[in-house]
């Protein structure tokens, strides 16, 4: 047999850069989360070709002080969580300190960026290797460019599908977090395309138009509800708007986008007998509870979490949604008597 050895940095960062980083969409989901996360109120996104030549994120977050940049670049290394008690107690979008020194290991990475307003920094890695750091002008926050994604994992590059699918991925991943932050300004470009532009003014309603045009906006209903453990708001479609998927409804826990059928079908109960058979509505469910009732430490893209109270959370749900929708059907009944 041959020799235990432990594996190289970079090795293992390469492997963990397979869980968390899979395509142009996950480095863009990662970089902007960290910009989410650093408190901006901008954040621009542009590619060349589809992300795979080139992915820009900049934010006007915190910055990171130049004494730090080679701690943000190592796996396992976060300003986010210190202790086992914060572990289950997790209220930003990133804990892991996975995503830089994934992202760098399978790339080319630029880092530009300034924490304090007087001179800034700027570093480049390849392939997990630093390469060179300096003092540089920059403006308050981070530009982080990453260059030739997976040039050193070609089974990786293969596996990609056509640039348009990779930015369809992409606008998917934006489009949520857009929806989750309405107080935060998106702009996603492709070689000088906008794809998606938000406003950043914390209004809902104008998100949505953004992201899924005025017309469906304009035909959307606001719902409220909450108990003891959950606050949920919103906006859903009326029952005559409805999509061929369930690709439409977004869950938005504690601002972050997730995946949850149980949830979803809780959204779909709230319209009753209204949606017919493979029908489903447009949805904007936002979801706020105590961080404690979230374990978010279940898969490493987090897409997945595990929630405590998750049967209250879906009659929740579907109560809050089929209150409004009756409400609103009595109000076009009464309009139509007048
Ligand atoms: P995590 O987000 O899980 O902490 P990352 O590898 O994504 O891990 O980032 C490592 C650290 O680098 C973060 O904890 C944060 O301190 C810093 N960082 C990363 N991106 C930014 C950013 N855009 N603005 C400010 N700090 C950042
Ligand atoms: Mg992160």
């Amino acid at each position: 047999m041959a020799q235990i050895h432990e594996l190289s940095v970079n090795l293992s960062n390469q492997i963990a850069a397979g869980e968390v980083i899979e395509r142009p969409a996950s480095v863009v989901k990662e970089l902007v989360e960290n910009a989410i996360d650093a408190g901006s109120s901008r954040i621009r996104i542009d590619f060349i070709d589809a992300g795979l030549k080139q992915i820009v994120v900049q934010d006007n977050g915190s910055g990171i002080p130049s004494n730090q940049i080679d701690l943000a670049f190592t796996r396992h290394a976060t300003s986010k969580i210190k202790s086992e008690h914060d572990l289950f107690n997790v209220s930003t979008l990133g804990f892991r300190g996975e995503a830089l020194a994934s992202i760098a290991a399978v790339s080319h990475v630029e880092i530009l960026t300034n924490s304090s307003g007087a001179i800034g920094t700027r570093a480049e890695f390849s392939a997990g290797v630093k390469k060179m750091q300096e003092d540089a002008a920059a403006r308050q926050g981070t530009q982080i460019t990453v260059k030739d994604l997976f040039y050193n994992t070609p089974a990786r590059l293969k596996y990609l599908r056509s640039p348009r699918t990779e930015i369809m991925k992409t606008v998917d991943i934006v489009n949520r977090l857009a929806l989750g932050y309405p107080e935060i300004a998106f702009t996603l470009m492709n070689e000088g395309r906008i794809l998606l532009r938000t406003a950043g003014n914390n209004n809902l309603r104008q998100t949505v138009s953004s992201v899924y045009g005025r017309n469906i906006a304009e035909r959307m209903l606001p719902f409220k509800g909450s108990d003891n453990d959950f606050e949920v708001s919103g906006l859903i479609s009326k029952p005559e708007l409805t999509r061929s998927t369930r690709n439409f409804i977004s869950i938005l826990l504690n601002g972050r986008y997730i995946r949850n059928f149980k949830l979803a079908s809780a959204v779909m109960a709230g319209y009753g007998n209204n949606l017919t058979d493979k029908h489903y509505p447009i949805a904007v469910i936002k979801i706020k509870t105590d961080p404690l009732l979230v374990d978010v430490n279940v898969h490493p893209t987090k897409r997945e979490v595990r929630l405590s109270k998750e049967t209250e959370l879906s009659r929740l749900i579907t109560s809050a949604i089929s209150s409004v929708l009756l409400k609103n059907d009595v109000k076009s009944d009464a309009l139509s008597n007048l």
